[in-house]
């Protein structure tokens, strides 16, 4: 049994969801969330790092 997740965004695969979701964060990070992506986006902008 190969349970393999493999990110949407990119071709890249990962064993664990944990890892998709660590990598999608981190590479894709306005394109994991189509419904807080605005909300995401006006945040950041008030208050960037
Ligand atoms: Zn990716």
């Amino acid at each position: 049994m190969t349970d393999v997740h493999q990110c949407p965004h990119c071709e890249l695969r990962f064993v664990s969801r944990n890892e998709l979701s660590d990598h999608m964060a981190l590479e894709h990070p306005r394109a994991v969330d189509d419904d807080t992506a605005e909300l995401d986006d006006q945040q950041q902008r008030g208050t960037q790092r």
